[in-house]
């Protein structure tokens, strides 16, 4: 991890917020490349969801909500996490993490084990962040931060019915920040307090439910698949009783083998009834669905898919890091699928004189219309394509005195480092097909 972290640090993907001031903890922010990778991610997400299902409908619901629906949805009650202090070093853990965690004076320890340690007993910890809202700090105006995207999408449901007329079943995606005053943040991006959620609520007949609960577990992993994770480093975990949420019927992870362990990327969650029936319960507006074909009332299942766009990003770097052997020198490169990768092409003549600079800067400028690529002439070829490697651009182009005499490039792939020549002209066309999520 240390590796990739300084990775992240000197090529421009992650940055501690507020360095100059000793940063903040858990707070990151996205570099020049870190942005390009985390829009890519959330553009195949949002294509997935909403392009590629003609049932599902976007919403983009504000982060400030009315308090009354964190007490609906039980957030205010529930959503709390068992702390424990260590009395002795001062340290606090979340009760259920202790086993797996490091004691901070004996790190090959967990906290408990160490003579001195001084655990007390667990107590509840809600991990929703309070804010005022207007100019005076009283009770009446607290507001939180939305502690997950979903409650914005049940509060919008007959919004979303009446405007768009769908039936059931049919889904309603979101991505969104999301805020969790975390006991115990870590291992970088992983769990931050504040972070972006991509999630989709699908709403169905009840009797329906587990049947498109397995549909949308399918086409879940198939997803993270799809953007170039390895199919052996992701696995199911399924929630026993002692596990399930307060709200969920069923539960399953999708789990990647981050080099701390396996842990949870996206939750499916058969979420029942539960929310909309709370909700028309609190706010005492009907949020029932009028069938056509059975001419009956009810209220929904949902069935959600939720996954963290900065944990998948985090993912997608620790997959796609690798190290070889290249000769004299070990060759650091992100095996990024091109679907995502940041930069598309970068595109590099192979001497700065003889008019290559030119037609070089002309084939940039007509491939920055689709893609997003890159123009460079510093330095060796050699060096300018481990700096590309480095950040998984998948095709370096190189313009050379042949492209003179014909017309035509060199193509170097990233992960085979195999050259081939094509006409310039058919570059816009090279590119389309291979980096476009479909
Ligand atoms: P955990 O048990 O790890 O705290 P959770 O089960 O509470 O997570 P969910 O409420 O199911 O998580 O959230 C759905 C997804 O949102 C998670 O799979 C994860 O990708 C992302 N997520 C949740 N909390 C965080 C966090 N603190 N930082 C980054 N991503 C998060």
């Amino acid at each position: 991890m240390d590796k990739l972290v300084s990775l992240c640090k000197r090529r421009g993907f992650i940055f501690q917020s507020s360095e100059v001031y000793g940063g903040l903890n858990s707070c990151y922010d996205y570099g020049p490349m870190g942005v390009e990778l985390k829009n890519n991610i959330k553009s195949c997400w949002w294509r997935a969801m909403t392009y590629h299902h003609d049932n599902i409908e976007g919403v983009d619901a504000s982060i400030l909500m009315h308090p009354r629906v964190w007490e609906a949805s039980g957030h205010v009650a529930g959503f709390t996490d068992p702390l424990v202090d260590c009395k002795a070093c001062k340290a606090r853990f979340r009760a259920d993490h202790v086993a797996t965690s490091q004691c901070p004076r004996k790190p090959s320890k967990a906290p408990g084990e160490h003579h001195e340690c001084k655990l007390t007993e667990p107590r509840l910890f809600n991990l929703m962040f309070k804010t005022f809202m207007g100019p005076v700090e009283d009770q009446a105006a607290v507001v939180f931060l939305r502690p997950e995207t979903a409650q914005g999408i049940f509060v919008n449901f007959l919004n979303v019915v009446n405007s768009s007329r769908q039936k059931l079943p049919f889904g309603i995606a979101q991505i969104g920040k999301a805020f969790r005053n975390e006991v115990t943040p870590g291992n970088f991006i992983f769990r931050t307090r504040e972070f972006e959620q991509m999630e989709m609520q699908f709403f169905v007949r009840p009797g329906e439910d587990e049947e498109w609960f397995e549909k949308w577990r399918a086409e879940r992993l198939a997803w993270h698949q799809e953007i170039g994770i390895r199919p052996e480093k992701l696995r199911w975990h399924p929630h026993g009783p002692s596990e399930l949420a307060h709200y969920a019927k069923a539960a399953f992870d999708v789990e990647y083998e981050f080099p701390f362990g396996w842990q949870e990327i996206e939750g499916i969650h058969n979420r029942t009834d539960f929310d909309l029936a709370r909700h028309q319960e609190y706010s005492g507006k009907r949020l029932s669905y009028f069938d056509e074909a059975r001419k009956e009332h009810y209220v929904p299942y949902v069935i959600e898919t939720s996954v963290g766009c900065d944990r998948v990003l985090l993912t997608t770097l620790v997959d796609a890091y690798h190290e070889e052997q290249a000769g004299e020198e070990v060759r650091v490169v992100l095996r990024l699928s091109p679907k995502i990768a940041p930069i598309k092409a970068a595109i590099l003549p192979l001497v700065k004189k003889d008019g290559l600079p030119e037609i070089a800067a002309g084939i940039t400028k007509d491939l920055m219309r689709d893609h997003r690529v890159f123009y460079d002439d510093v330095a060796s070829v050699g060096k300018r394509y481990r700096r590309q490697d480095e950040v998984g651009t998948p095709y370096c182009i190189t313009v050379d005195s042949q492209t003179l005499v014909d017309q035509t490039v060199t193509v170097r792939e990233r992960d085979t480092m195999a050259q081939e020549r094509i006409a310039a002209t058919a570059l816009r066309e090279y590119l389309a097909a291979r980096v476009r999520f479909d």
